[in-house]
């Protein structure tokens, strides 16, 4: 924490508990490049539930979770080019990067050894950084992104880790082309925006879920055209050989060779959801037809501003529950037994002096 940074006020979690309760801090004392940034919208991502709770092992206590930030600029640094107070900014995943290595030469920063993540990361001045349940983020201008203002705020503080992490891997192997077929697996937070950008797209998508109940929800709410039930052999038997490309965003065990049937000779699978335990890949459901499997780690920055013009142009936003800070605790509950449509908002302007 440095001298006479910014006093800020969040909600923490202290222990592997992973409650969340009020925590006085303080932001760094804004630099040149600097862009200060009052908090009103956070989205509740799956990665934060981790994080909190140590599910992997490397919370560095107290966290103030948080990485689907969208807020108004109310200061920026001398230096700043790019931003000026008043502007509708968004952050995600992370606030900085190495800016010399081969990854961030070559726009994929998000992919940099050395990525500074938004929450429970170390910046480079070796402080813990601390994420968007807090009233203030104070974040270099080449790490933050303008979002449209034809975007209700709210709606679209997902865009900025769940909605890249979708669109980033579409674009970068060409599925969103009009007249693909696209296969989505699994219809949460991931998949609701999948299958939106890939209406937005012209493609023709098929939801691919456990859950027979979802048929209704994927092909009238969310405007899917096919549905497809990954239990039901026959169904599945049926569809084999159709999809260009296919975007898994299932975080529990799978199985993927059932999956992989349904892409055509050379089809792209592309992994956004990280099951804790390893996944396993047959060879003999790649090999023949020259599948190939890939997997995917939010977007770089010019990937997530681009993300979100498209957006904007489309009117594409996620699908949210906006709730309280104090309502936090009960949210990540829900969120645990995936009983939301489709993410959690906290509306942290609104609520966040009054709930302390
Ligand atoms: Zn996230
Ligand atoms: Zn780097």
């Amino acid at each position: 924490m440095e001298q006479g940074g910014k006093a800020a006020l969040g909600w923490a979690a202290r222990d592997a508990s992973g409650h969340l309760s009020p925590y006085s801090f303080s932001r760094r004392v804004q630099r040149d490049g600097d862009v200060t940034i009052k908090v009103l919208f956070c989205g509740i991502c799956h990665t934060d539930l981790h994080i909190i709770k140590n599910e992997w092992g490397n919370a560095m206590y107290p966290v103030v979770p948080g990485h689907e930030v969208v807020g108004v600029v109310t200061d920026v640094g001398a230096g700043v080019t790019k931003f000026e107070a008043g502007d509708t900014v968004g952050v995600g995943y992370f606030v900085d990067s190495c800016r010399s290595c081969e990854s961030c030469g070559a726009g994929h920063e998000n992919y940099c050894p050395d990525v500074v993540l938004a929450s429970n990361g170390v910046d480079s001045d070796g402080a813990t950084t601390q994420g968007g349940f807090s009233d203030v983020v104070v974040v270099d201008q080449d790490y933050v992104v303008r979002v449209p203002r034809s975007l209700p705020l709210d709606a679209a503080a997902p865009l900025l880790c769940a909605g890249v992490t979708v669109y980033s891997p579409m674009v970068e192997y060409g599925l969103n082309a009009p007249g693909k077929r696209l296969g989505v697996v699994g219809l949460g937070g991931l998949g609701h925006m999948a299958v939106k950008f890939g209406k937005a797209f012209g493609m023709t998508v098929t939801v691919i879920s456990s859950s027979p109940g979802k048929r209704e929800e994927a092909t009238e709410r969310l405007g899917a055209d096919e549905f497809l039930v990954s239990r039901d052999t026959e169904q599945m038997k049926a569809a084999a050989g159709t999809m260009d490309g296919i975007i898994d965003t299932v975080s529990a065990w799978h199985p993927l060779a059932a999956l992989l049937e349904l892409l055509k000779p050379m089809g792209q699978m592309v992994l956004v959801g990280v099951p804790s335990k390893p996944l396993e890949l047959p060879a003999f459901a790649v090999c023949p037809s020259g599948k190939r499997v890939a997997g995917n780690g939010v977007g770089s920055v010019g990937d997530c501003q681009a993300m979100l013009d498209f957006a904007g142009e489309h009117g594409i936003t996620a699908d949210v529950e906006v709730v309280r800070m104090d309502y936090v605790n009960t949210a990540i509950e829900r969120l645990e037994r995936n009983d939301v449509r489709y993410r959690f908002v906290v509306d942290v302007a609104g609520s966040l002096g009054a709930a302390a």
